[in-house]
């Protein structure tokens, strides 16, 4: 796609984010092999061998609705991703901000952000949707009244734990409306960003619990915080969702010699195909979602019809080591958006 649409005005925006190297990456001597141009495209030098042992570098170009390098903040990634959202929602409509990328690439980074602040995606967005809706409602229009409801659950081998209530396991169904509902999701009230923030963080908290295993559950599930305005009446108005995925590179652990890891990849992999056809089928005059190919999709059915909003932010290493899975996302986001 050649033309560079606002974000906001267009349905997906597809977005990447590059990290800096770490102090452990600088430690180990890591060359920094990924390079963000313009804002809007990013270069990746690979290096290969060629069959007479020389070193060549080879160089994968890709454009994207925007690039961040490796200075910008998550205030910078917030306003041209989340942000351009968040009049939509406040409008009553849909969106979803997914944070996708390799374990260790800056999801968490982004959506959450770091202590002790945590001025990440999730408390930005809180921050502008309470300083609108106190703003509309000193108007004194008590008409348009919304409150904000948190629920947080996180999804793992296809199964739903509720975040906010002990890892209860959770069921989702279809109603005679084909609305997807999840049953029993516990909705937080919330009257400020600190709150939220509270709210958010004892979540997080149940995360790392539940399954042990060498690697943390959270870069095997997908984490899925969202931000629900309902009017007076308790009806459902706009509704924000933030989605950290599991970590990308899961999804092609199809050789793992452990049963369990083979299964998760498995499950993972079947949920990110299903992401990329159902966002993809946003943009296309598309009858069909294929919502129903993964609880992923299902449980976010309402992001992928309507008149939803989605963005994407794929989030890349700049390490050599990790080259082979920053091409795999590089070239996920670019499908994402691909027609
Ligand atoms: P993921 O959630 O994708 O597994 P994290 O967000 O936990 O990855 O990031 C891995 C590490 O890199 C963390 O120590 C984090 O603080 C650091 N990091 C990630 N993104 C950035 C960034 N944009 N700037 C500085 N440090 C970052
Ligand atoms: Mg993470």
């Amino acid at each position: 796609y050649t033309s560079r649409r606002t974000i906001g005005e267009q349905r997906i925006s597809v977005c990447v984010r590059k990290r800096p190297l770490t102090n452990a990456e600088n430690r180990r001597g890591e060359a920094d092999v990924v390079t963000a141009h313009d804002g809007d495209s990013v270069v990746v030098h690979e290096s290969k061998e060629a069959v007479d042992l020389t070193q060549y570098i080879l160089q994968h170009r890709f454009n994207y609705d925007e690039v961040f390098g490796e200075e910008s903040s998550n205030v910078d990634v917030y306003l041209k991703t989340a942000f351009p959202l968040i009049q939509h929602v406040l409008n009553g409509g849909k969106a979803t901000c997914f944070a996708y990328g390799q374990t260790g690439a800056g999801k968490t980074h982004t959506m959450l952000g770091c202590p002790p602040q945590r001025q990440g995606l999730y408390a930005l967005a809180a921050r502008d949707i309470f300083t609108q809706l106190h703003s509309t409602q000193d108007c004194g229009n008590s008409a348009v009244t919304s409150h904000v409801y948190v629920s947080f659950f996180e999804i793992y081998c296809g199964q739903l734990y509720d975040l906010l209530d002990r890892r209860k396991r959770l069921f989702a169904r279809e109603d005679g409306h084909q609305v997807v509902q999840i049953a029993g999701l516990r909705e937080v009230k919330v009257e400020s960003v600190n709150s939220l923030l509270e709210v958010i963080l004892w979540g997080t908290g149940e995360r790392t619990q539940g399954v042990s295993g060498v690697n943390p559950v959270s870069s095997r599930s997908h984490a899925l915080l969202q931000i629900q305005l309902r009017d007076s009446g308790h009806r459902a108005t706009g509704r924000m969702s933030f989605v950290d995925l599991a970590g990308s590179e899961r999804a092609a652990d199809s050789r793992d010699p452990d049963r369990l890891s083979r299964m998760e990849g498995a499950e993972i992999n079947q949920s990110l195909l299903a992401l990329k056809e159902c966002i993809r089928s946003l943009d296309q005059e598309q009858s069909h979602t294929p919502f129903r190919q993964s609880k992923l999709t299902q449980v976010l059915k309402d992001s992928f019809v309507g008149d939803s909003k989605t963005c994407m932010i794929a989030n890349v290493s700049p390490g050599h080591l990790a080259t082979k899975h920053t091409l795999n996302t590089l070239r996920y986001a670019d499908r994402v958006k691909e027609l």
